[in-house]
């Protein structure tokens, strides 16, 4: 099926974006228009009748900025603390841009320990479905003020590869600093090629994906590809592509050859309670 083909079918999709997408490398600061254009993408595509969630991360970043802590924070507490403070205030700013286009945004604070208990698990999917029923757009991330270091998502490339598993989406787009997929690291190597595709996830293609995490968020291509083993085996493909221009979102949307994209192979063998109580 070509990509056109491929994308005209989504219903339910969740599109994931990071802390240095959402905020100005300059300053640290959220980058409003950024944002904004965002919100109105994902409001238009639920206004086509699909269902979106949008996993935000940033909260850790603006609590860091507001409390004027320059430096990534070392101590846990620390990091609590500013991901209480910028989880709020990243709400506050999402609430006023999505309340321009009459839009309902919801918030969803997941940890692992509560994805891991089969009721509270149960309880999570049954929400997300009446969300997405009353027309209102989810904005999840993970509850980083109580997370401890054992059991923690840590990334929230791997927390929405857990939601696009647990709602059924069958499209998940992480909305990313780089293009994409490059065969070697294209900081360092300019002949990196471009991969547009991936059929199938394998050990050489994880150990591809080099290359350290930015400076605000915490996922850096490895996690990307784990995250696609994720939502592959739960039936969901995955795109990649940058998040610097939302245009790129619609284009993904619309099918044309923006990204790479990991196309689902539904494992009958996967199931989400596994995945979340092996080590990693
Ligand atoms: N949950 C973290 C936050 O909102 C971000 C995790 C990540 O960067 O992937 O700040």
């Amino acid at each position: 099926m070509n990509r056109e083909e491929l994308m005209a079918g989504k219903k339910r999709i969740v599109v994931k974006i990071g802390s240095s997408t959402l905020t100005h490398a300059e300053t640290g600061d959220m980058d409003l228009v950024k944002m904004e254009r965002l919100v109105r993408v994902l409001t238009d595509i639920s206004n086509c009748g699909k269902d979106i969630v949008l996993v935000s991360s940033g909260a850790i970043a603006v609590g860091r900025k507001t409390m004027k802590i320059t430096e990534r924070p070392k101590e846990k507490s620390v990091k609590q603390a500013c991901a209480a403070i910028g989880q709020t205030r990243l709400m506050m700013v999402y609430q006023r841009l999505f309340a321009e286009y009459n839009k309902i945004p919801a918030q969803v604070l997941i940890t692992k320990l509560t994805m891991i208990n089969d009721i509270n698990r149960r309880n999570a999917r049954a929400t997300f479905s009446e969300l997405l029923s009353m027309g209102v757009i989810p904005i999840v991330n993970e509850n980083d003020t109580v997370v401890t270091d054992e059991i923690e998502f840590g990334d929230n490339d791997t927390l929405s590869a857990i939601v696009a598993a647990l709602i059924h989406a069958d499209l998940l787009v992480l909305l990313s600093d780089i293009d994409g997929l490059y065969d070697d690291d294209p900081h360092v190597n300019p002949d990196a090629k471009f991969i547009e595709e991936i059929d199938y996830i394998t050990d050489d293609l994880e150990s591809m994906a080099k290359g350290p995490g930015s400076d605000v968020g915490s996922g850096g291509m490895a996690t990307k590809i784990a995250a696609a083993r994720i939502a592959n085996d739960a039936g969901a493909d995955m795109v990649i592509c940058n998040g610097c221009d939302m245009k790129n979102l619609r284009h993904v949307l619309e099918g044309r050859n923006v990204g790479t994209l990991f196309r689902a192979h539904k494992n009958e063998n996967f199931h989400l309670i596994d995945y979340l109580t092996k080590e990693h």
